[in-house]
């Protein structure tokens, strides 16, 4: 039997009784990775490829150059007949034509000539070799040519930068600007791309007001919408739309069971007030495969599925609101999408300046400072304080089994990114 299914409040009316057990975040993770898979490939331009994440390998069909060409500004010869030239010992050859970059000297070139190259252009047939034209000075249609040149020496041989039939970059790849240049390169229009998660999110609360608007005086400003787009955009989702709707059980269950959609996103509402309609709208319209998990903040957060939309309940305070995307949600839009599962933040292994306190027996998100004396965590820090997350550099995760960390122990610190 899972940790998730071992939840025995999972599916219940649980509204005003509190959570009789919570799944361990282990459980809840092994709940997520056994519900999501990367989506279907889609095939996508060229221009719009920066970021996604290809579905299959790519191969060349082309050589790339296509042709030996001239690495440098100078003239092409053969590198043979340059034996010996020097600044004591320049030696004199006749200029026969010019290459250009697309405009090729056609004639192959004899003992004793060069051809003026560009950058770019065709090497003509019969030279092997480029002198750059910091060694050659030019005279009534001759050359004296001051250094020697091993054959092949400031050439581009064909194929070099990429061959026909080479395996280029590889599924699962998120391609970077200079891959899509790579793309390019090699004559290609699209790609085959994992399509990515269309997401909704729905914020509830009767309290809430619109940013920019006039709002009552036991009204608070819906922060959560704006920190989960940002968000949303960072693990690689397509937002649909964002709903912001009143603690009402028909909205809410309007909002979130709307079809044509991968993902959705509920703030708020997602314990067990009175007024936490989310849960029981899940277990009745779907499966609420995980309710309640055993970490500080977010302990009351929860997640399931309709048909194939995932469906994550994030509790309202934000900052447990950002735990718990991080922990839960943003894992699933990342599995969707087709990128590595694992927390985008990158890691810094630093010393602890202060101890970190917590309890056997759940997972704790510590925001921490970085500073002189290493990794201070912030004094002031409960579930509804964002600022502790803006003002924080990063935050540590203490493990269920462990009671904290001691000051000078070596942490993991995961930073906070843009
Ligand atoms: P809830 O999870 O709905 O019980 O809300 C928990 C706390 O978070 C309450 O104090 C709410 O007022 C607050 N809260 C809920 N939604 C938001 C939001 N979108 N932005 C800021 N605070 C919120
Ligand atoms: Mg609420």
């Amino acid at each position: 039997m899972t940790g998730a299914r071992r939840n025995r409040d999972v599916g219940r009316d649980v509204r005003m009784r509190g959570f009789s057990a919570r799944a361990t975040v282990e459980a809840a993770v092994a709940w997520i990775d056994a519900h999501a898979a990367p989506l279907a490939p889609e095939a996508v331009p060229l221009d719009a490829l920066h970021g996604r994440v290809l579905a299959a390998d790519v191969h060349s069909t082309i050589d790339v150059p296509p042709f030996d060409r001239s690495a440098m500004d100078g003239y092409a010869l053969r590198g043979a007949e340059t034996n010996g030239a020097g600044d004591y010992n320049p030696l004199s050859f006749a200029i026969v034509g010019q290459a250009l970059p697309g405009r090729p000297h056609e004639a192959v070139v004899g003992p004793g000539s060069v051809v003026r190259i560009m950058t770019g252009a065709p090497m003509p047939a019969g030279a092997d070799a480029v002198v750059p034209a910091e060694f050659a000075t030019e005279r009534d249609g001759r050359v004296e040519v001051t250094a020697p040149l091993a054959p092949g020496k400031h050439v581009g041989r064909r194929a070099e930068d990429v061959a026909e039939g080479a395996r280029l970059l590889g599924a699962g790849r998120r391609l970077r600007a200079q891959d899509v240049g790579l793309l390019a390169s090699i004559g290609l229009d699209q790609a085959s791309v994992v399509r990515r998660p269309r997401v909704r999110i729905v914020v509830t609360g009767d309290e809430l007001a619109v940013p920019g608007m006039p709002k009552g005086v036991h009204q608070i400003y819906d922060a959560n919408s704006s920190m989960l787009r940002g968000l949303v955009q960072r693990d690689g989702g397509e937002l649909e739309q964002v709903l912001r709707v009143a603690d009402g059980r028909d909205a809410i269950r309007d909002a979130i069971c709307a079809a044509g959609i991968d993902i959705v996103l509920v703030s708020g509402g997602s314990s067990v007030g009175s007024e936490d309609h989310a849960p029981g709208i899940l277990a009745e319209a779907g499966e609420l495969g995980v309710h309640g998990v055993a970490m500080r903040p977010s302990s009351p957060a929860g997640f399931g599925r309709i048909g194939a939309a995932l469906v994550f309940l994030l509790p309202g305070n934000p900052v447990s609101c950002l735990c718990a995307y991080d922990f839960f949600a943003g894992r699933a839009l990342r599995i969707l999408g087709g990128r590595d599962a694992g927390w985008p933040h990158p890691v810094r292994r630093v010393r602890l300046a202060r101890k970190i306190a917590s309890q056997v027996g759940r997972v704790d998100y510590c925001r921490v400072r970085l500073g002189e004396d290493g990794a201070e965590p912030l004094a002031l820090s409960g579930a509804s304080i964002l600022s502790s997350t803006t003002r924080a550099d990063g935050f540590v995760i203490v493990p269920a089994d462990s009671e904290g960390q001691p000051a000078g122990a070596d942490v993991d610190v995961y930073l906070y990114q843009p």
